[in-house]
């Protein structure tokens, strides 16, 4: 079979040459003798993976020494309760703007354990924009504000990182972590699901100040406690060892093409010509405001559905897969995270026009 370009929104591609050295690895890592699924977490092998991978991503995303990264499972999904389970601190209220599925998502699971105040919601615009600053009603008696940088189904993304006066900001970075720079020093907590810029689905990534981290609610689990996981290098129990290791070969494979500014360069590059090729024609049509366009996930439409299905096949006949927009938004939509090549977007457009030139009426 021939390889395709897969659009997925997540689980999504993985770099070639990542999957060719875990190939290459997968029965005996370094002379092991074995597979790193094999291995003891505790052993001094999965360790020296497990630093370096850390090591790395603290590197490549210029992470402030007072902030401890924290290697998970339980997919960003449980993040959204284990935020107000340890974040709130005392405090009854949250501040949460909703831009979209995943916000609402984040808001259901919030609300069952404090206040939410929405800061700010774009339901109005069926989430096709994005609140400004201006927009943002914060409560200053709030325990944290949370927000989602990029909605992956609504392909929104934030163009600025809301300044929030010292009360402690939340992102669920989910869809847009590591595609372009940020500075940490601005977040109180960043997570994300891996299962899109960071490696295979199973491991959820938590990055935390350090002084966030030690008081829970009442009848929190231990699995559920940041404490626990800080206190013991993610070791509390068995970490997904495997998602781990293929994350630490994602962030080697990131820093050999130039670390994150040079991924975000590349990025800005392929949503460009995506964009470009949508506006530059009356045939396709993009939902989202032109300063709110993520760079990761691009949903567009044609301007006549009918001919979804067979934009779908002839897609795949030409191995461009995986295109189908979400259910709630339908049309299409293309996820161009940083392991989709740039030949890959520009074949996606070569065809889009090709399309075009084929059924246009
Ligand atoms: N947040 C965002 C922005 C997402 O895109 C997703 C998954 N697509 C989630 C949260 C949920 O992640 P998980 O499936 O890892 O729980």
């Amino acid at each position: 079979m021939t390889q395709v370009y897969n659009f997925s929104a997540g689980p999504a591609m993985l770099p070639h040459d990542v999957l060719v050295r875990a190939q290459k690895e997968i029965t005996d890592w370094h002379g092991a003798g074995m597979s790193v699924m094999e291995m003891s977490h505790r052993g001094k092998e999965f360790i020296s993976i497990a630093e370096k991978a850390e090591a790395d991503l603290r590197n490549l995303m210029t992470i402030p020494d007072n902030y401890k990264v924290l290697f998970l499972q339980g997919g960003a999904s449980s993040q959204f309760g284990m935020i107000p389970m340890n974040l709130l601190r005392g405090k009854t209220q949250a501040d949460y703007i909703n831009t979209g599925a995943w916000s609402k998502k984040a808001i259901a699971e919030a609300k069952r354990y404090c206040d939410v105040n929405i800061a700010a919601s774009t339901e109005d615009s069926s989430f096709t924009t994005t609140p400004t600053q201006a927009d943002l009603k914060l409560n200053p008696g709030a325990a944290y504000v949370h927000y989602t940088p990029n909605e992956t189904i609504g392909g929104v993304e934030f163009p600025y990182v809301p300044e929030t006066n010292g009360v402690p900001l939340v992102a669920d970075m989910s869809s847009t972590i590591l595609s372009r720079e940020i500075d940490v020093s601005k977040f109180a907590l960043i997570y994300a699901g891996a299962q899109k810029n960071i490696g295979p689905a199973g491991l959820t990534i938590v990055i935390i100040r350090e002084d966030l981290i030690g008081e829970t609610l009442p009848g929190t689990p231990a699995m559920f406690d940041y404490k626990n996981f800080s206190d013991n290098d993610s070791m509390y129990n068995t970490p997904p060892t495997y998602g781990w290791y293929l994350a630490g070969l994602v962030f080697e494979w990131l820093k050999d093409k130039g670390g994150i500014a040079g991924m975000a360069e590349i990025n800005q590059r392929k949503a460009t010509a995506l964009y470009d090729a949508i506006d530059g024609s009356s045939f396709y049509a993009s939902p989202v405001a032109k300063d709110s366009r993520s760079w990761m996930n691009v949903p567009f439409t044609l301007v006549d559905s009918e001919l979804d299905s067979v934009f779908l096949a002839e897609a795949k006949e030409a191995s461009l897969v995986t295109l189908k927009g979400h259910r709630s938004v339908g049309g299409m939509r293309a996820s161009i995270y940083n392991a989709m090549p740039e030949e890959g977007v520009l074949a996606l457009v070569e065809f889009m026009a090709g399309f075009e030139k084929r059924h246009a009426k």
